[in-house]
């Protein structure tokens, strides 16, 4: 049993939903047209940058968006990935990046058959490939709506197989076709968004609210109260300071319900724990205490003095101690040019 912890500290912070890929993403070539819905922002923005990543660009994304996390408290990442010219191995990349920055990560291949039966076969196998040597992951699906129904089912046997859930977004825009998930889902999967899921959906799993992303594309909200499935905390790839998650989710909540309260909301981050029971164990000693609810839904800036990964110290006076923070960021800047340089050639 670990000690009991002292009021200026937490356990390790599980963001719920992230896309590491999306760490070099800022700051690239505006798309060719302003995007006027959800639709295009993934068509003009998401599936023109995630053509363009390759091994050197999915390691340096990583590395970069582990680093971000470990500086805000966050532990434990469930990403969610794709590169669809950069399938093989792609997970493996992600994983030992995240190993040397000293945080726990699950990973899972976004199946799709937007790039044809091959890509929604090479997404399979290399979910598979992966879970069978060992990795901590789930299978991955893009969506209902870019997927045939034999590729859901091949999804849904594969997750079985290794006995993991399926990592999938659902409902995020209006036009997903959800209600073809019906009778594959079970409770471990990972449902993300649920904005245009029903109250009666009929689907088994952990709804992941992301509510920054959600706003950030005017997809509406997801009221997840309303949902009997257990809640999850994500960012969708907009970094993963948990911490500034909860505000925003907490004040999204007050906006609908003034009556919401912050422990609701905590309890969405304690969901991670559920998929991540190690990251419980994890410490991490802030400079504020104490670290409770209430208070921290009303104070921003809150930060990580040090943080202890399976019994290891990772970060130390402000900084990791197993990598360089001023390196990665260097490196990764420059793997974000090389790029930038794909998306405009
Ligand atoms: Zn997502």
């Amino acid at each position: 049993m670990s000690s009991p912890l002292a009021p200026n500290q937490t356990p390790g912070l599980v963001c719920a939903h992230h896309h590491l890929y999306s760490a070099l993403a800022r700051g690239m070539p505006a798309p060719p047209r302003t995007p006027t819905g959800f639709a295009e922002i993934l068509e003009l923005v998401w599936w023109r940058l995630d053509v363009a990543l390759d091994d050197y660009t999915i390691e340096w994304s990583a590395k970069l968006g582990a680093l971000e996390a470990l500086e805000r408290g966050c532990t434990a990442i469930v990403d969610h990935h794709e590169s669809p010219t950069a399938i093989d191995g792609s997970l493996s990349i992600i994983a030992d990046a995240c190993a040397e920055v000293g945080v726990r990560v699950n990973c899972a291949y976004g199946i799709t058959d937007r790039h044809g039966p091959a890509g929604a076969a090479a997404g399979l196998a290399e979910n598979d490939r992966f879970l069978r040597e060992g990795g901590s992951g789930m299978v991955g699906l893009h969506a209902a709506f870019t997927c045939t129904d034999d590729t859901i089912a091949a999804a849904a046997e594969l997750a079985r197989t290794h006995d993991v859930g399926v990592h999938v977004h659902v409902a995020e825009g209006e036009a997903d076709t959800w209600e073809r998930l019906r009778g594959h889902t079970a409770s471990n999967w990972w449902l993300v968004h649920g904005v245009h899921l029903p109250d009666d959906h009929g689907l088994e799993g952990t709804i992941v609210h992301n509510p920054r992303s959600n706003m950030n594309n005017a997809v509406g909200y997801a009221r997840p109260t309303r949902f009997t499935n257990p809640i999850g905390l994500g960012t969708d790839g907009i970094g993963a300071d948990m911490l500034d998650e909860f505000r925003v989710a907490f004040v999204r909540a007050r906006e609908h319900d003034v009556e919401t309260d912050p422990d609701t909301v905590w309890s969405w981050l304690e969901t991670g724990w559920e998929l991540f029971p190690a990251a419980r164990a994890d410490i991490v000693s802030w400079g504020y205490s104490p670290m409770d609810p209430w208070r921290l839904a009303y104070s921003p800036g809150v930060s990580p003095t040090s943080i202890e990964v399976d019994g290891s110290v990772v970060f130390a006076n402000g900084a990791p101690t197993r990598v360089d923070a001023d390196e990665i960021r260097t490196k990764a800047a420059e793997a974000a040019t090389a790029l930038f340089k794909k998306l405009e050639g």
